[in-house]
Order: C-alpha cells, then structure tokens, then sequence
C-alpha cells in the first residue's frame, strides 16, 4: 500500500488551533505511526496541485472568493478575525489543502496503475466548484477527475464510484457530479447532522442515511448491505474515509470504535478488490482524539 504524504500537509493555525476541532497535525502523527510497517510505502506527492487545475475547476465566482478571507473564514467555519491577513489564511491553511489535492491526484495516478494507495488528506466532500463550506475549500476528487480526464488517463465515458463513509454527508462530491451519469455515489451518512441538503441527498445512488448514536452494529451491517449492491465495471473508485464516525468524535454523532472503523475500511476495501476495481482511500473528516489512531488501524487492516 502506497501511502500518500507531505509535511506541508500538515496545518499549524497556532493558537487559534483552540478555535475549531480540527487537528490539522493530525497527518504527521499518523506517518509516525506508519514508518515502520513493512507493507506501507510513504510517498510524497511532487509538487502542489497547480493553480491552473484548481482555476479549470472553480467556477468564476468560487475563483473570486477563494481570495478572499471573510468567505475563506466562513467556509472553515471560523470566526472572522480583523488582523489575520489572508496571506496567512494561505500559507497555514490553504496551501496545505491545495497540497492533499496533489496528494488525491497522485494517489489516483498509482491506483490506476494498480497499485492500492490511500492520500492522508483530500475527501474534502463538501466543497464543489461553486461553493466551499464544512472546512473544505477544494473538492479534490473533481479536480483530480479533471485532470486525469485532461492528462488521458480517464476518459469522460470512464465509470467512476465515490464510496463516502465520512459521518457527514457528501454533499460538494453530489453537487460536482449532479449531472455526470457515470459517476456512482455510495454514502453512509449520519442524516441528523450538518449538511441537511435534501436537493444534494437526492443524487446519491446508494444511500445509507443513519440516525445519530448508531452503533457498530447496525452501521457495519448497513454498509456490508450498500456494498452488495455494487456491481463490476468501475475504471476508478474514490473512499472518502473520514474518521468522525467514532464515538469520540465531537461532530459526527455516531457510535464507533476504532476496531469498528478499521473494520469498514475492511468491508470497503475487499468488496472493491472482489469487484477488481481500483481504489484510492482519501482523509475526510475527523476531529476526535482517536482519529489518528483509526487511520493507522485502517491502513494496517487493509495492507495486511
Ligand atoms: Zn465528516
């Protein structure tokens, strides 16, 4: 298992880390925790996603906006701060976002070359190319599908499955690929917390939706169930693997260990190498303090 990391990745807000739930360290605590399992490769993305393919991707208003702070600030769900200058928003924030989209997209380029790979950041599912919103400013998946369709590695026809098992519901990933008939959307989302988006709801192909508190249970047999329903044929598969599912989480309402969690991207990734499809694991959410640990029980499930 190749997996996809940078140091840059890394977002360090300083004090303002007491601000919001995220742990934006998060990623070099996982790879510490990697660096000596045999079957795990860490690789670095090359470069950071040009400004190019994020601009071909963001509508002219989006284009706009994501130069400025307030709608920056509003989008990470921070509160406005006069003094911050929108440099610094970059530098510490969305540079290293624009980085896990490089890392999404090279995370693509070596599943498609068969090998199974998983980017510690991207899955940032609730951003599309006319809004950003739920601490996510860029949806990698769509600018990475752009460009692998640019760079002749998909085709338009391609078939493409999303598989988002974050506790949130992926509602940018919906809205980017509203009209794309090839792109399956499978969602297992906690229907009782943010976004409750009806209109975005309505264009996942296999939806999952649970009440808030459900456990590993009924969650994991809910899942194994959407998975059966999967069919072959797919040239590409995206998983975003968010980890707020845990019961620990703050935001996602659900009742999960961290063997549980390990669990599903277990159920996932089997079902996608019985089905012979590509896949590429990506970060999503995760705001609890056994987020770390549940990404290094998922990698080490799934590369065992
Ligand atoms: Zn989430």
């Amino acid at each position: 298992m190749k997996v996809f990391y940078h140091d840059n990745y890394n977002i360090d807000i300083g004090l303002l880390k007491f601000l919001h739930p995220f742990d934006g360290m998060k990623f070099g605590k996982v790879v510490a925790q990697l660096r000596h399992e045999k079957r795990v490769i860490i690789v670095e993305p090359v470069q950071c996603i040009p400004e190019t393919a994020v601009n071909t991707f963001l509508s002219s208003l989006t284009r706009r906006l994501v130069l400025r702070k307030r709608p920056v600030l509003e989008a990470l769900e921070a509160p406005y701060i006069p003094l911050l200058p929108y440099s610094w928003l970059d530098k510490r924030i969305l540079q290293p976002m624009r980085w896990g989209v490089a890392g999404t997209l090279a995370a693509s380029q070596t599943a498609l070359k068969g090998e199974d790979a998983w980017n510690l950041a991207g899955g940032y599912h609730h951003a599309d190319q006319h809004s950003m919103e739920g601490f996510c400013i860029y949806n990698d998946i769509g600018i990475s599908y752009q460009q692998l369709i640019a760079g002749g590695e998909l085709t338009a026809d391609d078939r493409i499955l999303i598989i988002d098992i974050d506790a949130h519901h992926g509602n940018g990933n919906a809205r980017t690929f509203y009209d794309n008939t090839n792109v399956t959307l499978l969602d297992v989302y906690n229907a009782d917390i943010y976004p409750n988006n009806p209109v975005s709801r309505r264009r996942v192909d296999i939806a999952v939706p649970l009440p808030s508190g459900t456990g590993s249970e009924l969650y994991l047999n809910k899942l194994t169930a959407a998975l059966d329903q999967l069919s072959g044929g797919y040239k590409l598969a995206f998983v975003v693997a968010g980890t707020d599912v845990l019961a620990t989480d703050p935001l996602g309402g659900l009742q999960l260990s961290v063997d549980d969690v390990a669990q599903s991207h277990k159920l996932v990734y089997q079902r996608l190498k019985a089905l012979n499809i590509p896949t590429v694991f990506l970060g999503g959410g995760g705001y609890g303090k056994e987020s770390a640990a549940a990404i290094v029980a998922g990698i080490k499930a799934i590369s065992g």
